[in-house]
């Protein structure tokens, strides 16, 4: 059944007019004056720079630092963000942190979650923004009193309004003047940069709830998507991020691109972050498993085979097998790294006892990559 006009809630007329005239100047204002002045390369490369400062604010500060508390930052740096936050213009970090929050807690559920990307593409994109969904819950800031303790984000919230003002013409004004572009800075970092900075946290919402693959969690719709990553600053890695939120890192494998990441782990090297949260292996290897087991169960059961049931069996027994074997690696790997941590402060010294250990370790780490790959070329005959 379709909503009747009556039912629909408000129009926010505010946000539909920031929305459409900034991506209406940008769309038809940038090609116009590129064809018919032409922008300046040094307005180019700090239109870049801006729109790199913006996505990093929104990637790294109001989400990775203020959502999820992954890390934690030096005020230097959460100043910097909470600027970068403002000219993004995606509200205070107080408000966005908190709709995030609701977010991850009801995800896909249509009532609570305010981007739903079970409501559609539009919806989850954009639409939520445009009417009054849930305006009951604006100024419920309950699930976000830990932020409030955070003077900065407070400071950034009360003068929310002059900070976007100040950001939104005065950065762009500023770099106009200095490069002798005006117009051309105007455009291109004032409205571009905008509309760019908008869209692409808009992905995350949207497209990284609908296009890709599944690796660690099937219980929402986050997906994991190598493109949506290249255009979000690492963050279309969200299947793993929904799994494991409090996590710094949305890409876990080095050669994804995953920038929000890295620049967290060179602010750590130079102490300008630090207490970087990261999930443990053995939860991570655990939640891998208990997923391709579950995958490659349902497509076995869908084939057209003899001894089914047979071949049933096996992956259960295999997957069992793996889980054990498993636990046991973690378990010892533990008291391999305790015992060395005590060598290491002087408080043990090195003897056969430990020695053996150290054997024994280094034996079971070989057959559990073993029975790793073993299970990896099982599981693949029914991917
Ligand atoms: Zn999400
Ligand atoms: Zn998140």
């Amino acid at each position: 059944m379709t909503e009747s006009k009556e039912t629909k809630p408000r129009l926010i007329w505010l946000n539909i007019a920031v929305f459409s005239i900034t991506f209406l100047i940008a769309a038809i204002g940038v090609p116009l004056y590129a064809y018919f002045v032409g922008f300046q390369l040094s307005t180019i490369i700090l239109a870049i720079l801006a729109t790199g400062f913006c996505g990093l604010s929104i990637t790294a500060g109001y989400h990775r630092l203020w959502s999820h508390r992954a890390y934690e930052a030096n005020p230097v740096v959460r100043f910097i963000f909470a600027i970068g936050g403002a000219f993004a213009l995606q509200n205070s970090i107080l408000h966005w942190a908190s709709d995030h929050r609701i977010h991850h807690l009801y995800v896909d559920d249509n009532e609570k979650d305010p981007y739903s990307a079970k409501r559609g593409f539009w919806y989850s994109h954009i639409g939520w923004m445009l009417r009054e969904y849930q305006s009951q819950r604006y100024h419920d800031y309950q699930n976000v009193r830990d932020l409030q303790r955070d003077p900065i984000v407070m400071w950034q919230h009360k003068h929310y309004l002059l900070l976007v003002l100040l950001t939104n013409l005065g950065i762009p004004f500023l770099l106009g003047f200095l490069t002798g572009d005006f117009w051309g800075a105007v455009l291109l970092i004032g409205f571009l940069r905008l509309v760019v900075s908008h869209h692409v946290t808009f992905f995350i919402n949207s497209l990284a709830h609908m296009w890709g693959k599944q690796p660690y969690n099937d219980k929402n719709t986050a997906k994991d998507n190598a493109i949506v990553a290249l255009l979000t600053y690492g963050e279309g890695y969200h299947n793993f991020h929904h799994a494991f939120q409090y996590d710094y890192r949305n890409a876990i494998k080095w050669w994804q691109f995953d920038p929000t990441k890295w620049l967290i782990k060179t602010m750590s090297w130079v102490g300008l972050a630090s207490n970087l949260k990261k999930v443990r292996e053995e939860k991570l290897a655990k939640s891998i498993a208990m997923l391709q087991f579950k995958t490659a169960k349902k497509r076995l059961i869908q084939l057209n085979m003899r001894n089914k049931e047979e071949a049933l069996l096996k992956i259960q027994q295999e997957y069992e097998n793996f889980l054990l074997k498993m636990n046991e690696y973690y378990q010892l790997k533990k008291e391999w790294l305790e015992l060395n941590l005590e060598i290491k402060k002087g408080q043990l010294a090195e003897n056969m006892e430990n020695n053996k250990l150290t054997q024994r370790y280094k034996e079971l780490k070989q057959s559990w990559m073993k029975q790793q790959k073993e299970w990896q070329s099982l599981i693949h005959q029914y991917a």
